[in-house]
């Protein structure tokens, strides 16, 4: 996808973009590319692609709500800042809250905030299940791409999740994982699942945008620790 195909897209999920955030997105790609030299952040790389793959992809959360109404969103499993960097470059009035278990890759986040000059951002070094405890209940919206199967990835996103907020996870196939999962949601507190599928445009790859809205709290026993989550999943 070039540039001005992205704009396009953008267009068509209602996103306008200025060229301060078309410049941010530029410096975002260039330290990608410089960094993923000496550590692995993504196996794509050439512009084309992390424009479609990278930053499309993460923008497409527009499609299943409305971003100008959050205040605050937590993207946990954020890896290199997807989708999560790219939503602060879009909507940059949302507090972005950056959660990666690896510290190589907080340290370039870190550094794409600063060269950005991104504010109103943190990325934190922690293991999402410990995050959780900590920070229960605090977060709007919380995302997820390509982290973990949707029973895991439930566990460990919806006890952040404030009541009436949202955990919205970005999947390319949930064919298998969808099976029980209005069980596993219901038991952490959630509700009203909406699912959105669709093809990314131009390789018409399957996206899935799922949209599970907090109604009650979740049980203090969640999340487990990984280990038994990963045994014996909800
Ligand atoms: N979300 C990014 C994306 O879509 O490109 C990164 C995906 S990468 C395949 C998965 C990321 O989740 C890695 O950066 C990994 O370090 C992180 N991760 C895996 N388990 C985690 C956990 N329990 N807590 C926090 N981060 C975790």
């Amino acid at each position: 996808m070039t540039k001005e195909q992205f704009i396009e897209e953008l267009k068509k999920i209602n996103v306008d973009i200025t060229e301060y955030q078309l410049k941010q997105l530029e410096q975002y790609y260039e330290l990608l590319i410089e960094w993923n030299k000496k550590m692995n952040l993504t196996g794509i790389t050439k512009m084309e692609d992390v424009y479609l793959k990278h930053f499309f992809d993460s923008a497409t959360i527009a499609k299943i709500i409305d971003l100008n109404k959050i205040d605050n969103l937590c993207d946990v499993g954020t890896g290199a800042g997807f989708p999560g960097i790219v939503i602060k470059i879009l909507f940059p009035k949302i507090h972005v809250t950056l959660v990666d278990s690896l510290n190589k890759r907080i340290n370039f986040l870190n550094t794409v905030i600063k060269e950005l000059e991104l504010v109103n951002i943190v990325a934190l070094h922690e293991r999402a299940e410990i995050f959780a405890l900590k920070q229960r209940e605090k977060f709007q919206l919380v995302t997820a791409r390509a982290v973990a199967p949707l029973n895991i990835l439930s566990e460990l996103c919806l006890p952040l999740v404030k009541i009436d907020g949202y955990f919205i996870p970005l999947k390319s196939n949930i064919s298998q994982e969808i099976k029980g999962f209005n069980k596993v949601i219901s038991k952490l507190g959630g509700e009203n699942l909406e699912v959105l599928n669709f093809e990314l445009p131009y390789e018409n790859s399957n996206r899935t945008l799922l949209k599970v809205q907090k109604k009650n709290k979740t049980n203090q026993l969640y999340p487990r620790k990984y280990a038994d989550i990963k045994r014996r999943p909800l």
